[in-house]
């Protein structure tokens, strides 16, 4: 009798009658748990799904926390063992889904506000406790990698997946407000001239037949779109276009990078989020990306309150694990306010140089790399210092040398650095990379010679400093480090849902 469809409101009189000749049940319509838990203990009927977390109890009663996904919390059922059969209530394991039906009443217990008092529990879905591999208990992050299908089921990553969801959110309302235009850029390009990183080569050729030239090298012309393609590594070059012409846009999309390094801040394909705009120079472009970053922590702050209270708690048990050498001066929730409190420290590549190259860690030579002088390039081991030890805020690092720096970079009247910045943040090293970009035609077509970039490939993205060029900017924020920050969770592979890396493209 359950499994009645509730009947139409239009035939309301129809089923009041029909309810008191015939007993009929109508099925209460399924609340949320998280609207349910912010409501009153109205002692009305209602009708709850979700996947059971743990039962517990027996006579004269057992209690079921059922989570549904719409909030880290669980509702409490409360279920008489005399008005559930048998066969159900074995049925009831950690994992299984069900559907219960009963009333909203006050909460005897601790920790909630109401409860539901089973009247009726149907199983939707078994999980058979010998086989679900979720037990409630503590597992390790690498377990739950391996399990990844089945880990938002966990309240860890729940939590991190409804917060990505709302920085997403954040960062589109962010610039929407400004009027800023979201755009899609292809997936699929031509051009990898930016040289961010090794690319995925993209082809429907048949890999034990590639065709191939008369001097022996592949035949792209055969290939699918005729010639050589990728899977983009960025939405720049495409964003500038675009921002020529509207202004102030924004991308949002998956990039790709075939790099080897198997750290826990890269990804072989993450998100990334390109503003680009006209008009903007260097320093507007870093407080824009200062004011993007502050805005989208408060939201997170201000929207994300119980899953943030919960991944702190489970930092701070993480962080008690470790030597007291490495431990976090401040917990999660006082880094991200830290963040709002706080502005950046801008600071030239050529300080920074002279911070690290003076710095104790460099003198003892405890740094991996030693920074010699000016024209070295950063590594995140030196990012992490000039942060966390020496600034103890996130730092903007500007007009980096033009030799570690990509061709489409603005460059400074001093012939030796681009307007190029990079924000660095505590725990992560870089998170944003950007620049103003070389507006003038003629700097650019120098730059791309002498960096040996074919400017045939590129002749569409020239035409834009031959028709109306202007001062524009951009950056790329890295949403899975982004991520990282929000939530202090310590592997990029344990923010983003289906993590590719090297030797790695389960699920
Ligand atoms: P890194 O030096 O950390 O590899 P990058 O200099 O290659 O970064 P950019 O090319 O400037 O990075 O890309 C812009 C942003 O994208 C970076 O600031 C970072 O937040 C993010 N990012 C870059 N590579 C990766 C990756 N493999 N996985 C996840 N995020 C990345
Ligand atoms: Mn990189």
């Amino acid at each position: 009798m359950f499994d009645k469809k509730p009947i139409l409101s239009n035939f309301g009189e129809l089923i009041s009658m029909n309810y008191k000749r015939n007993n009929f049940m109508t099925v209460p319509a399924r609340v949320k748990i998280k609207k349910l838990l912010a409501s009153e203990a109205t002692e009305q009927q209602t009708n709850v799904k979700g996947w059971v977390r743990t039962k517990r109890g027996g006579k004269p009663v057992f209690f079921i926390a059922l989570n549904d996904g719409s909030t880290i919390n669980n509702i409490q059922i409360v279920a008489d063992p005399e008005l559930i059969s048998e066969n159900t209530i074995k049925d009831i394991t950690t994992g299984a889904a069900i559907s219960v039906i009963g009333k909203v009443v006050a909460s005897q217990g601790a920790g909630q506000s109401v409860e539901i008092v089973a009247e009726q529990i149907e199983i939707l879905g078994k999980a058979d406790p010998e086989k679900y591999p979720l037990q409630p208990k503590k597992h390790s992050m690498e377990f739950m990698r391996e399990k990844a299908h089945l880990r938002m089921r966990s309240s860890t990553f729940s939590a991190v997946f409804r917060i990505r969801h709302s920085l997403a959110f954040a960062i589109h309302q962010f610039f929407h407000e400004k009027g800023f235009y979201n755009l899609h850029t292809p997936i699929i390009t031509a051009n990898d001239a930016e040289g961010a990183g090794e690319t995925f080569h993209v082809t429907n050729f048949d890999l034990d037949k590639i065709p191939m030239t008369d001097e022996g090298k592949v035949d792209y012309k055969q290939d699918f779109f005729g010639k050589e393609t990728n899977l983009t590594v960025s939405g720049q070059l495409e964003g500038e276009l675009s921002a020529m012409a509207l202004g102030e846009i924004y991308t949002f999309g998956p990039t790709f990078r075939a790099e080897n390094s198997n750290t826990t801040r890269h990804l072989a394909e993450f998100w990334m989020v390109e503003p680009e705009m006209a008009f903007y120079d260097l320093n507007d472009n870093m407080n824009l990306a200062e004011e993007m970053l502050k805005y989208v922590v408060k939201y997170a702050l201000e929207n994300c309150k119980e899953d943030l209270d919960f991944l702190a708690k489970r930092a701070d048990d993480e962080d008690k694990q470790k030597p007291q050498n490495e431990r976090q001066e401040l917990g999660l929730l006082e880094r991200l306010q830290f963040i709002l409190e706080n502005d950046f420290e801008k600071v030239s590549y050529t300080d920074a140089i002279e911070i690290l190259r003076n710095s104790k860690p460099n003198k003892k030579k405890k740094f991996n790399y030693i920074i010699e002088g000016w024209g070295a390039d950063l590594q995140s081991e030196h990012e992490r210092f000039l942060v966390e030890k020496h600034f103890k805020k996130p730092v903007i690092l500007f007009d980096y040398p033009k030799d570690i720096k990509a061709f489409y970079m603005r460059q400074n009247d001093d012939d030796k650095t681009v307007g190029a910045m990079d924000i660095l943040f505590p725990g992560i090293g870089e998170i944003v990379g950007g620049s103003q970009r070389e507006e003038r035609l003629d700097k650019l077509t120098q730059r791309m010679k002498e960096m040996d970039i074919p400017e045939d490939e590129l002749w569409w993205y020239l035409d834009t400093r031959k028709f109306g060029t202007a001062p524009h900017s951009g950056f790329g924020l890295g949403f899975e480090r982004l991520m990282l920050f929000v939530t202090g969770m310590g592997n990029i592979r344990d923010v983003i849902p289906f993590p590719r890396t090297p030797d790695n493209a389960e699920f």
